[in-house]
């Protein structure tokens, strides 16, 4: 069977100098949130590219033709270069993260409710590639806003069982949810032995158990950089958070061993918000 196609050639806005891209048959998946369209980068790609991503067509199902057609385009596209970042999303089955009947291996993020998506691929891989050196075997990793649990469990296989990875996500249902899909995948053993975990809570507070760490992630869009995520990265360590309400930037955070902090904008994307849960499922 071959997967739901979303176009959007004839949507691609220019508006101030960002590509957005409207997948406009998202609707077909069910909610009709705003958020449908979040989680994806806004600038890295040309129109042209960018309607291409949208257009590309994998095998749906979780068998491996899906999951290699969205890596082998992910590769093709420049946005993996990494032999490990490939691996591990070839690994970790993207089919077992997304909502019954979605579209797992379009290059598009997917609602799973709770005025929340699963970001697309291409944002996954992006900050896979962007945290890749701090997320060796044995090195800690925290995933703030870990919703579905996909990248958490991505994080879990590249630091293996001498690493601890800690996701964080403030809606208990979703944190339900990114167990059993974590339960259900190559990851399974990590999390049942222990060296990865799902947390409720709100991520702004970061997750001090297990800190310092040498990789933290924000999967939603922050106003400014929560003090305790600086905190309790580790000298030496990165953090990547998009920062922005409407216009959003994808950050890269670097510590070095002085403590002194360095940061430079990667790309322009588009996140739902890091937000108290009141305020993101208000309306839900
Ligand atoms: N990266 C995840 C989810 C991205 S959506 C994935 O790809 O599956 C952003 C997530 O951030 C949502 O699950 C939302 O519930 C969560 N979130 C937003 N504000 C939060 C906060 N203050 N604390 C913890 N999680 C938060």
């Amino acid at each position: 069977m071959r997967a739901q196609v979303l176009i959007c050639p004839t949507i691609t806005l220019k508006a101030y100098g960002h590509l957005y891209c409207a997948p406009r048959r998202l609707h077909r998946y069910g909610s009709s949130s705003p958020s449908q369209f979040l989680n994806l980068n806004l600038s890295r790609f040309s129109g042209r590219l960018l309607t291409s991503f949208f257009s590309m067509q994998f095998q749906s199902g979780a068998g491996s033709s899906g999951k290699k057609a969205m890596v082998e385009n992910l590769k093709r596209y420049g946005v993996i270069s990494s032999k490990r970042v490939a691996q591990v999303m070839e690994d970790l089955d993207r089919g077992l993260f997304v909502p019954a009947g979605s579209s797992a291996y379009v290059d598009t993020p997917v609602p799973i409710g709770y005025n929340a998506t699963i970001s697309a691929p291409h944002m996954h891989a992006t900050c896979l590639q962007l945290l890749e050196d701090k997320l060796q075997p044995g090195m800690r990793a925290l995933d703030v806003g870990s919703g579905t649990g996909y990248l958490t469990g991505c994080f879990a296989l590249m630091v293996g069982a001498e690493g601890r990875v800690v996701g964080v996500d403030h809606i208990p249902e979703l944190v339900d949810m990114s167990i059993k899909n974590i339960e259900k995948s190559v990851a399974a053993s990590l999390l049942k032995k222990g060296y990865l975990s799902l947390h409720v809570g709100d991520g702004r507070k970061g997750w001090q158990e297990f800190a310092p760490y040498d990789a933290i992630h924000v999967g939603a869009a922050a106003s400014e950089i929560p003090q305790p995520l600086l905190d309790q990265l580790k000298p030496g360590g990165r953090m990547v958070i998009p920062l922005g309400t409407y216009f959003q930037e994808l950050k890269v955070i670097d510590k070095s061993e002085d403590g002194s902090i360095k940061a430079h904008t990667e790309t322009s994307v588009r996140y739902v918000p890091l937000t108290s849960r009141d305020e993101q499922l208000g309306g839900f």
